[in-house]
């Protein structure tokens, strides 16, 4: 017997001729984002342009049946047949640029069309999550890949935020709260950091998560700057090393930490003020010894252990795991 593998596609058609449509569809779509199957997407098409298995919707039908076309080889061409046909019975039906829906577990979701996009990239607005696609995409891809990345959404790993979210670090403790406003709104006291977040926001919603992620952002950044510059000049001096500009780094960038050497600047990226005490001075001394070895040589951490002991060579080692606790993402 030979043994061939079952595409998403096949198990769609096995389930569709079985009349169990909301599981043919749900395979039409996975062989249309995984698999890129021109075929996928027309019969996609045709279970929107009647409602079987997905909610009755044209404009979804018609795009799938356009995006279906523009790729379909020339050799297919009794699928293109039906394509033509039908694109022509949808005649009437809007071809749009933007297509909004609600994603369970998302929220409300926009997929965008976009000429030059390659992949496909999701941000936040004030009120929806937008995924941009490439204008040869179908919608319906748009929102499984909304769905795939956000319903998983944490903000740390675990949670999202909620009303009583709690981080308590050496450096940073974190509480986010619901407002009685309907404003963010923010208060920094040493290392209490309050965010209140206005009280008709929607927490099942990922762009209002994204809100209160950007904004605690914004906060732990503030608490950097407070933070790690002084405790770079309690290193320095203690070593009797000349004194380095310190700068915090917002957000974006993947490193911990930086020494620009000829500028007699170190950098180090604002999510570092979530490490323990000893973890973040291992941080530092890591960027001062570059001053003496620039590269990540043997040389390099027989300077750090003779600046800092042996005990600042382990955590340096651990810091990369330690970035991967449950802090606030970046
Ligand atoms: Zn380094």
């Amino acid at each position: 017997m030979e043994n061939k593998q079952v595409s998403f596609f096949d198990l769609g058609y096995e389930h569709y001729m079985r009349m169990e449509y909301v599981e043919a569809t749900r395979f039409f779509l996975k062989a249309s984002v995984e698999h890129l199957s021109h075929y996928a997407q027309g019969w996609l098409g045709s279970c929107y342009e009647s409602g079987l298995g997905v909610e009755k919707n044209l404009v979804i039908a018609k795009d799938l049946y356009k995006v279906a076309r523009f790729w379909i080889r020339s050799d297919q061409s009794k699928m293109k047949h039906w394509l033509d046909e039908r694109l022509q019975v949808l005649g009437k039906v809007p071809e749009v640029k933007e297509c909004r829906k609600m994603v369970s577990g998302v929220g409300p979701v926009k997929v965008l069309k976009y000429k030059d996009a390659t992949r496909a990239v999701i941000r936040f607005n004030k009120n929806e999550a937008v995924v941009t696609i490439n204008h040869q995409t179908p919608f319906t891809d748009g929102f499984y890949i909304a769905e795939q990345r956000l319903a998983n959404w944490t903000c740390d790993g675990v949670n999202r935020f909620y009303d009583g979210y709690t981080l308590e670090t050496d450096y940073v403790n974190l509480k986010v709260l619901k407002s009685t406003g309907d404003t963010f709104r923010s208060t920094m006291d040493g290392k209490d950091c309050m965010l209140y977040f206005p009280r008709n926001l929607n927490l099942d919603h990922i762009y209002a998560q994204e809100q209160i992620l950007s904004r605690v952002h914004e906060l732990l950044f503030e608490r950097a700057k407070v933070v790690i510059p002084k405790r770079l000049k309690e290193i320095t001096d203690q070593l009797g090393h000349p004194e380095k500009e310190c700068k915090i780094a917002k957000k974006g960038k993947r490193v911990m930490g930086r020494n620009y050497i000829k500028s007699n600047t170190i950098e180090i990226n604002a999510r570092c003020i979530q490490l323990p005490v000893e973890s973040l001075d291992a941080l530092l001394i890591h960027e001062i010894a570059h001053d003496f070895v620039p590269n990540h040589s043997p040389d390099f951490y027989i300077k750090m252990k003779e600046l800092w002991g042996e005990e600042v060579y382990q955590l340096d080692r651990k810091l990369f795991q330690e970035d991967k606790w449950l802090y606030i993402r970046y």
